[in-house]
């Protein structure tokens, strides 16, 4: 899951530039010389409805790096309650504070970003708050603004994800799947286990509707992919208490084990047909983990090795791919000592 919070993401409308005619801009377009990044990575340039987007300057493979950033300005947020808004007049001093040290081209990067604010907002709101509160994502205890990820659009089948690394001070952009040059980076900046109606919802207080590919598909198909979402979501939900590696005892637990073991490999199928990269690696540990409860050793070595290689990719440090890597390194051993035990009698 990600560590979006309530009133802290990024929306890209960008109406000061004009859009292309069609929804893939040409090469030609990419070289839109409006910031030209790392070379060779990504291209900002416009994107059709979106205003600005950010492009890949060649292909990727799963995993490549799309972008490294260090937050420009960082505030430790005030402490309310879960799921209320942040008083924004407190977000917008604190702001404030950071903004006013930096250099001029650095506040200029800020100030160019996109943000959604209503009418009373506008009137009584300092803008640089309210761009912070568009903007910015979740960085460990902190809350970061970093200008360059903030041009990355929204989609709800995205072809890339990020992590914070503290030990960097960095937030990384990498790909969750092969991207062609020229096509579009989308990242998600809300829980995409939600049907196309729940997302656009949430969308909405960042000011556009949604009109990705998962939200633009025919009747039926959409209506097939609510219900994926709605499935893997409870699913994901369900195996939660039950992820213990502890054998069952009773017949009858062991009888629920087996059925659970079945059920994780239907989980992970549903999230890759459905397209949801974010959330392989979680449905792969649920694998892993049913099945080692059953004593299925390869499988269970299996699942968990593809859960650490996703895992290892987005953050080798992170607490998830130490789990995993223990994890792969128990069922492979214990699959050995099966293996071994059978041509030994
Ligand atoms: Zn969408």
């Amino acid at each position: 899951m990600r560590f979006h919070i309530i009133s802290v993401i990024s929306i890209f409308t960008f109406p000061t530039f004009a859009t292309p005619a069609t929804s893939k801009p040409a090469l030609w377009q990419l070289q839109y010389p409006i910031c030209p990044g790392p070379p060779g990575v990504y291209i900002v340039a416009p994107s059709a409805g979106k205003g600005l987007g950010v492009f890949a300057a060649h292909d990727l493979e799963i995993g490549d790096i799309v972008m490294r950033e260090t937050p420009v300005i960082k505030i430790v947020p005030p402490k309310v309650a879960k799921g209320r808004p942040y008083p924004m007049s407190i977000v917008s001093k604190l702001v404030r504070e950071e903004f006013e040290a930096l250099s001029p081209d650095a506040q200029e990067e800020v100030l160019s970003l996109t943000y959604h604010a209503s009418s009373a907002e506008k009137t009584n709101t300092d803008a640089l708050g309210i761009i912070f509160r568009t903007n910015a994502y979740n960085t460990g205890d902190k809350v970061g603004l970093f200008p360059k990820i903030a041009r990355i659009n929204h989609a709800c089948r995205p072809n890339t994800s990020y992590y914070w690394s503290e030990k960097l001070n960095k937030r990384i952009v990498y790909a969750t799947r092969k991207i062609k040059a020229g096509e579009e980076f989308f990242v998600s900046y809300i829980s995409l286990l939600l049907t196309q109606e729940e997302r656009q919802k949430q969308l909405d207080r960042y000011g556009f509707t949604c009109h990705c590919e998962a939200c633009t598909q025919e009747r039926e198909a959409q209506q097939a992919s609510d219900n994926r979402r709605t499935i893997i979501k409870k699913a994901f939900a369900n195996f939660e208490p039950q992820l213990i590696l502890e054998p069952p005892r009773s017949s009858k637990a062991k009888e629920q084990a087996r059925k659970n073991a079945k059920a994780s490999v239907q989980l992970a199928e549903l999230v890759q047909e459905e397209g949801l990269a974010d959330y392989y690696a979680k449905a792969y540990r649920i694998a892993a983990i049913s099945h080692a409860r059953v004593e299925d050793w390869q499988p269970a070595a299996i699942w968990a090795n593809r859960g650490y290689e996703l895992r290892y990719m987005e953050d080798p440090q992170s607490p998830n791919t130490l789990e995993l890597y223990q994890l792969t390194s128990t069922f492979i051993s214990n699959w050995e000592s099966e293996l071994r035990s059978r041509f030994s009698t």
